[in-house]
């Protein structure tokens, strides 16, 4: 980054059409090669400065129940679908499955409830811990006790978007619920920094609000944030609003030229932060970014809580999701399977790591 620029004029710089979105990519690609190469990519493949190790990782969802009323979310309190909660054992059975399709970074994923407390994520975390999982939490926010209960059981990472950092639609998407405090959510990532979590993952769910104003105001926070903690590792995601609840429309369409271009900025801005993408997009769109910025990609994700079990019995994501009994949060849009999306990444010259 131009140090003599502040983070809103380049990122407004690297985000206008007027600079050529070539020029972007470039940067973009040359800079995640230069910090995350690796020095065992295959040999048949050369090394031509375009590849990087690329961390695949699966969620697991634990719980559908959630007191909030997000109004994006298909998980809302009012909706009447069959909600799930899983045991710590039955959580440790998703894992397994995980495990054997070769995932040791896995992601627990929840609705806010009492039944999601932190001790039940503490034991998650040592369970998963003693099997060689290398786990990390996208739960609601907690108080530093809690995180740093959660971290002592072994946990390695935190996601936690924003949603958005406007507060006053901050406040009318989040209309009931503890959810609709904004600042006790806005300080959640230096609650959980404080409490030792070594992996601090920002977002903020694109089509909320005006894209551009989101990406500066994330940018924003996080340079504070990684000024105070230059030891922690620092992740970024921007997922978009994907098969938001029936009758939600998205207000802020965002352009896949736009997306890209946030997705490079954030690499030009922050040159050694994690950039993660998951399956609310398009295999084409992913391949493209995963060629650019990405460093960690979710594969065979399923957004329902049990979902692993059941698609062991049927064994097919688009199949499984036009099933009437679905009752995941949304339908993933990239349905191929791990290792075909292992496959393609090897072949692009990625060092994949599991
Ligand atoms: N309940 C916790 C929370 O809200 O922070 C964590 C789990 S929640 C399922 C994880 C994220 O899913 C939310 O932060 C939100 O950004 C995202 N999300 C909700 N509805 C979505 C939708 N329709 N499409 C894409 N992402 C969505
Ligand atoms: Fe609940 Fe999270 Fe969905 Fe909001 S986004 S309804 S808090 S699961």
């Amino acid at each position: 980054m131009n140090s003599a620029l502040g983070i809103e004029e380049t990122a407004r710089h690297l985000i206008s059409e007027e600079t050529p979105l070539q020029t972007v990519m470039e940067e973009s690609q040359r800079l995640t090669a230069r910090h995350f190469s690796s020095q065992q990519n295959n040999s048949h493949t050369e090394t031509n400065g375009k590849h990087w190790r690329m961390q695949l990782y699966a969620p697991i969802y634990v719980s559908s129940f959630c007191v909030n009323q997000c109004l994006y979310c298909g998980f809302r309190a009012p909706h009447s679908i069959q909600r799930k909660h899983l045991s710590v054992e039955e959580t440790v059975g998703e894992s397994q499955y995980l495990l054997q399709r070769g995932f040791k970074s896995q992601l627990i994923v929840a609705g806010e409830s009492p039944k999601v407390s932190s001790a039940y994520l503490a034991e998650i975390m040592r369970r998963l811990r003693s099997m060689q999982v290398v786990p990390s939490i996208e739960v609601a926010p907690a108080s530093v006790e809690q995180y740093a209960e959660i971290v002592a059981g072994g946990c390695r990472g935190i996601t936690l978007f924003q949603e958005t950092f406007d507060r006053t639609l901050y406040a009318k998407y989040h209309p009931a619920g503890p959810k609709s405090d904004y600042e006790w959510r806005v300080r959640a990532l230096e609650r959980a920094a404080e409490a030792g979590m070594p992996r601090i993952g920002y977002g903020v769910l694109l089509g909320l609000a005006e894209p551009r104003r989101e990406l500066i105001a994330m940018m924003e926070h996080a340079a504070k944030l990684t000024a105070k903690y230059p030891d922690r590792i620092f992740a970024f995601s921007l997922p978009r609003i994907h098969e938001g609840p029936n009758g939600f429309a998205i207000p802020y369409q965002v352009s896949d030229e736009l997306f890209v271009r946030m997705y490079c900025a954030l690499r030009i801005i922050f040159p050694k932060a994690e950039l993660v993408l998951s399956t609310r997009e398009t295999p084409e769109l992913r391949n493209q970014l995963a060629s650019l910025c990405i460093t960690q990609i979710s594969a065979e994700s399923s957004t329902e809580p049990g979902g692993y079990a059941i698609n062991a019995s049927q064994n097919s994501c688009a199949a499984k999701q036009s099933d009437d009994n679905f009752h995941g949060q949304f339908l993933v849009a990239d349905c191929r399977s791990a290792q075909e999306i292992a496959d393609w990444l090897t072949q692009y010259g990625h060092d994949v790591r599991w």
